[in-house]
């Protein structure tokens, strides 16, 4: 393709993208689609003759598009949002043009850089200790893999990495009994073992109770086990529920216990002043992860990790074999060496598109938006006695079910709510997903869109309630 050729093709997409944009709202939120859909309509074979670009956009359109989900809809209430932003779809664009691998500082000394920058601003933004240090992750996941890791490796003094487990093979994770799969899935890939992960229980705000994870602790180290890591989850995937930072700090410090914090979703709102004091005790913690991918409106993946020591980290993963080294290696940050993967998307210029044209004002702009929306939902829903906060609200997400008159019984009661979410979600108007809290089938509506306006938070609780009324009716699930 020559370079007329992708200029035209470019402006068409991006013609093609800003209508998106504006007509996003007239696609139903979720994909309707059927399984195989799509698989189906495209070829069981490689193309032997290339093709111009016109009939594969077009495919684009017909067959792909009716398969996508749109999470960029402001009716998208579900999981945690994965937000874009116009500067950041920019941001993207130019990203996939210049096509660097950022392993090294050499192979782009900018995208080593400007990562180093944007770290500095998020870490201050949100409350991280100065003498941190912070390195763009593809994923949530990953940070909290590498925090297991790293801790497994301080504990033995980099020995397992050396040696192998000899000698280590009673480690133990602990989290609450509502944190997130990661932390299971890293311990499993840690070889700390699923077993050794240690749900700890939660109180009534379903938030992880220190005396329990203390005794927890205590048992465990007179039974020979070696404590690991603890994770404290700030902003639950279920509920949003806060596990206390500081008493457990202070039970991580007595133990020298590596404490790493989950904050993949509601870290982005520790940049408004008024939630720093959930941040309290962060310096007693040794890493910290959030996904400004989620609620920080810039595309998928850019995960922000941060970590007390950054030679624990480095002498975790760097490699630097012979063809590795370079004659700058003392004087900068090679971000291969502080994480998994050796090759690096350039994912720091998005977020600085994003942070220079919100502004930090801008920024807790829209959050506090959100935020409002969620507390105006809540205040609805408690007026109406057929509905049920399960829990409170947490920063914007509602977490509710259906009561209607009359029903008392747990089960029916579970079976209405989720005919609601499927019948919610076959409308195609808006889109949540569920948890079960207690038992209770519970529907999760997170309000936290790029875009999302009153006038959606409005909508879809009329549409709530209608199709509610709708199942009900008669006396009997219809
Ligand atoms: C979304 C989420 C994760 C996983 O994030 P990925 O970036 O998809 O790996 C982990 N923990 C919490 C609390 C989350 O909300």
């Amino acid at each position: 393709m020559d370079s007329n050729e992708f200029r035209k093709q470019a402006h068409l997409m991006v013609d093609w993208m800003a209508d998106y944009m504006e007509q996003v709202e007239d696609y139903p939120v979720k994909s309707q689609v059927a399984p195989r859909t799509i698989y189906d309509q495209i070829s069981s074979d490689i193309p032997k003759q290339g093709q111009n670009m016109d009939p594969i956009f077009n495919d684009f359109k017909e067959i792909i598009i009716p398969g996508i989900t749109h999470w960029q809809n402001p009716n998208f209430f579900a999981y945690f949002q994965a937000n874009t932003s116009p500067p950041s779809i920019l941001a993207e664009m130019l990203t996939a043009t210049l096509g660097i691998q950022g392993m090294k500082w050499e192979t782009s000394p900018a995208a080593t850089e400007l990562e180093e920058r944007m770290m500095e601003w998020l870490g201050d933004g949100i409350g991280i200790p100065k003498q941190w240090a912070g390195v763009i992750q593809d994923s949530a996941s990953m940070a909290t893999l590498s925090a297991i890791l790293t801790a497994r490796e301080r504990l033995s003094k980099y020995q397992i990495n050396e040696e192998g487990f000899e000698g280590y093979t009673k480690l133990r994770v602990y989290c609450s009994d509502q944190t997130h799969s990661s932390i299971e899935k890293g311990a499993k890939i840690a070889g700390v073992g699923k077993s050794n992960v240690i749900k700890i229980p939660t109180n009534e705000h379903l938030e992880m109770r220190t005396d329990l994870l203390q005794q927890q602790i205590e048992s465990d180290i007179k039974q020979g086990y070696q404590p690991l890591c603890i994770v404290v989850a700030l902003g639950t995937t279920g509920t949003m529920a806060m596990d206390p930072l500081e008493e457990i700090g202070m039970l991580a410090e007595k133990h020298n216990i590596w404490l790493h914090v989950d904050a993949a979703y509601a870290g982005a709102a520790f940049l408004l002043p008024e939630y720093q004091s959930l941040m309290k005790g962060i310096e007693k913690a040794d890493s910290f992860v959030f996904n400004p991918h989620k609620w920080l409106f810039t595309n998928f993946d850019c995960t922000a990790y941060f970590v007390k020591d950054k030679k624990g980290l480095l002498n975790t993963f760097s490699i630097l074999p012979e063809y590795l080294k370079t004659a700058s290696d003392e004087l900068v940050n090679n971000y291969c060496d502080w994480g998994i993967p050796l090759g690096r998307r350039f994912r720091s210029l998005k977020l600085w598109f994003v942070m220079r044209h919100y502004g930090l004002e801008g920024l807790q702009k829209m959050l506090r938006l959100h935020i409002e929306l969620a507390k105006w939902l809540e205040a609805e829903l408690k007026k109406k006695p057929t509905f049920e906060m399960v829990v409170p609200r947490s920063m914007n997400l509602i977490c509710f079910r259906y009561m209607p008159a009359g029903v008392e019984d747990q089960e029916e009661l579970n079976t209405i709510n989720e005919q609601l979410l499927q019948r919610l979600n076959a409308t195609g108007e808006l889109y949540l997903t569920h948890t079960k809290i207690d038992g209770k089938y519970t529907l999760r509506m997170s309000i936290g869109q790029t875009n999302v306006a009153k006038s959606h938070v409005e909508k879809a609780w009329e549409t709530i309630q209608k199709v509610a009324e709708e199942i009900t009716r008669n006396g009997k699930i219809e």
